[in-house]
C-alpha cells in the first residue's frame, strides 16, 4: 500500500478491527502465484464476521470503491490481485466451522476456512470431504467455490459445484442472499448458488457454505501403469469403468518427459517402472464395506489390460509409501517443469473420447510452430482435463520461447474449440483469459453473463478486471 485513498480514514473508523495496516501482514496478499501481476490495495480488510462484510460492501457501494475478494491467493489466473484504488477483501479471518451434521452428511462453514481444515474436520467425524488439490493447505472454501475448483477426484465426486448444497453471499450493495440450505431437494425457482460458482468474485462475496460430505471408503488401492498411446490409455479407462464403476477415485496421466522432469528435479524421486514408456497412468480405486477384495480386482483389471495390449507394464502399490511416492511424481510435475525453464501452460478440457485425436493434432500443431518444444502434457484424463504445458526448448532462450508461446496459445485454443473442448477447465478465467471468454463463449451465453453482472453489480465494483 503506497498512498492511502481519501476514503481510507472513514473505512478505518467504520471497522477499526478489520482494516489492517501492518505492511508485513499485507505484503504476501499482494503477491500473485505465477508472478504475472503486481498486486496493490487502497485498503486491506480482513472481516471476522458476515456483518462486517455487509458493512464493508455498503460502504464501498456508496462510494463506488472497487472490491477484490481474496481467499488463499493460490489461483492461477490473476483473479485475486488487488488494485491501488480499491479494497482487497481477505476472507482469511472468517474461518469458523459453523456446524457438522454427520447424519445428513453436511458441514456448514465460513468461506475463509482452509480446504485442508475442512477435510480434517470431516475426517474427525469419520466422513470425507473429497475435493483434493495440491494447494489444499492454503486455498479456502470461498476461493474453491468462486472458481468451481476441480482437482484429482472429479472423476468420482465432481467439481466444487457438485459438493455444495447451499451458499451465503453478500451482494455488491450489501444485501445478503441467505441460501444456507442443507436440502438435497429444493425446487423453488432458480438455483442461485450456481450463479456464484465460477463467478470469481465478480457478483458478490461468498461468506458461508453448506458442503456435502461423503462416506469414507474402507479400502483404497493405487496402480501405476504404462501405455504406448493415448488410445490405449482411454481403453484402460473404459475397462476400469466397467470393472469399478464409480469406484475410480482418480485417473491421471503423465508423459515420459514429465516423469523425466520429476526425476531430475524432485529429491528422492525414483523411476516407477523398469523400462521407459510414452505414457503413464496413475489410478486410485476405492471400495466400501467391512471386507474387500479390491487388491485382487485391481490386479485382475490390470491383467486384462496387459492381455489386450493396452498396458505395457503395470504394478499395484505394495504399501501407502509407494502409492504416495507415485502421487508425489504427479503432484510435483508443475514444480519440476518450473525448474526446467519457461513454460507455456494451458488448462484445457475435452470430451474424453476426443482426447487421443486431440493430443495427436495438438502435438503436430505445436511442433509445427516450435519444432524443438518439449511437451509436458499431464492431468486429470479421467474427466478430460489436460494441463497442456509446453516447456522451453533446450536450444531456445526463455524470452524467445515465451514470445512464441503467445502465438501457440491462440492456435491451440482454436484447436481445442474445434474438438468441442474448453480453454479453461478448472483454473478459471481471471484477468488472464478474458479475451478467450469473449471469443469462445460468444453469442448469447456471453451477453447473458454480462446482463447478470450488470443486474447484480450495476456499478461494476466487484472484481472489475476479472472475467469481462
Ligand atoms: C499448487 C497448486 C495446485 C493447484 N491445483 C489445482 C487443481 O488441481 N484444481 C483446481 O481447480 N485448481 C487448482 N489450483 C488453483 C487454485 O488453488 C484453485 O483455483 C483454488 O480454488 C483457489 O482458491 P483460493 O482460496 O486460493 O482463491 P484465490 O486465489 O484467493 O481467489 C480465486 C478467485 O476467487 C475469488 N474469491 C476468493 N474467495 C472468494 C469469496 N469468498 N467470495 C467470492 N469470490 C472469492 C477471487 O476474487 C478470485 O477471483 C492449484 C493451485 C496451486 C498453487
Amino acid at each position: 500500500m503506497t498512498s492511502r485513498p481519501l476514503w481510507f480514514d472513514d473505512l478505518q473508523a467504520l471497522m477499526p478491527t478489520a482494516v489492517v495496516t501492518q505492511e508485513a501482514v499485507i505484503a504476501p496478499h499482494l503477491e500473485e502465484s505465477r508472478g504475472r501481476f503486481q498486486g496493490a490495495c487502497g485498503a486491506f480488510v480482513q472481516p471476522q464476521t458476515v456483518d462486517q462484510v455487509q458493512r464493508l460492501m455498503r460502504f464501498c457501494a456508496d462510494r463506488q470503491i472497487p472490491i477484490v475478494p481474496q481467499g488463499g491467493n493460490t489461483g492461477h489466473v490473476g483473479g485475486a490481485v488487488g488494485r491501488a484504488d480499491g479494497v482487497l477483501l481477505s476472507l482469511s479471518k472468517l474461518n469458523k466451522i459453523r456446524a457438522v451434521d454427520p447424519i445428513g452428511g453436511t458441514m456448514t462453514v465460513d468461506a475463509g476456512c482452509i480446504l485442508q481444515t475442512v477435510q480434517q474436520e470431516a475426517d474427525r467425524h469419520d466422513l470425507l470431504f473429497p475435493l483434493s488439490l495440491a494447494s489444499e493447505g492454503s486455498c479456502q472454501i470461498g476461493g474453491t467455490l468462486a472458481t468451481n475448483a476441480g482437482g484429482v477426484h472429479v472423476v468420482k465426486y465432481g467439481t466444487m459445484r457438485d459438493l455444495v448444497l447451499g451458499l451465503e453471499v453478500v451482494l455488491a450493495d450489501g444485501r445478503i442472499v441467505d441460501g444456507l440450505s442443507a436440502l438435497a431437494k429444493d425446487n423453488t425457482g432458480y438455483d442461485l448458488k450456481h450463479l456464484f460458482m465460477g463467478s470469481e468474485g465478480t457478483l458478490g462475496v461468498i461468506t458461508g457454505a453448506v458442503l456435502k460430505l461423503s462416506q469414507k471408503p474402507t479400502a483404497r488401492e493405487t496402480a501405476l501403469f504404462s501405455c504406448e498411446s493415448m488410445d490405449h490409455m482411454l481403453s484402460v479407462f473404459h475397462l476400469f469403468r466397467r470393472h469399478f464403476g464409480d469406484g475410480i477415485e482418480a485417473f491421471e496421466m503423465m508423459p515420459r518427459f514429465g516423469i523425466d522432469l520429476a526425476l531430475r528435479h524432485t529429491e528422492g524421486a525414483r523411476d516407477p517402472l523398469d523400462h521407459e514408456h510414452a505414457w503413464y497412468g496413475l489410478v486410485d480405486v476405492v471400495a466400501y464395506g467391512p471386507t474387500s477384495d479390491l487388491t485382487d480386482r485391481l490386479m485382475g483389471a490390470l491383467t486384462v489390460a496387459i492381455e489386450q495390449g493396452w498396458v505395457k507394464d503395470g504394478v499395484c502399490a505394495q504399501n501407502l509409501t509407494q502409492a504416495q511416492a507415485w502421487w508425489a511424481l504427479r503432484e510435483g510435475m508443475s514444480a519440476a517443469q518450473k525448474k526446467e525453464g519457461g513454460s507455456v501452460k494451458h488448462d484445457i478440457a475435452l470430451p474424453i473420447a476426443q482426447v487421443p485425436a486431440f493430443m495427436t493434432a495438438a502435438a503436430a500443431l505445436v511442433l509445427s510452430l516450435c519444432p524443438t518444444a518439449r511437451l509436458c502434457t499431464f492431468g486429470h484424463v479421467g474427466d478430460g482435463n489436460i494441463h497442456y504445458n509446453i516447456t522451453q526448448p533446450v536450444d531456445m532462450d526463455r524470452a524467445a520461447f515465451m514470445a512464441l508461446g503467445a502465438e501457440i496459445t491462440p492456435a491451440l485454443y482454436d484447436l481445442v474449440a474445434s474438438y468441442g473442448g474448453t480453454f479453461s477447465a478448472e483454473h478459471g478465467v481471471g484477468r488472464i483469459k478474458r479475451t478467450e471468454l469473449a471469443a469462445y463463449r460468444g453469442g448469447q451465453a456471453y451477453s447473458v453473463m454480462q446482463q447478470i453482472k450488470a443486474q447484480l453489480d450495476p456499478q461494476g465494483i466487484m472484481n472489475p478486471e476479472v472475467l469481462f
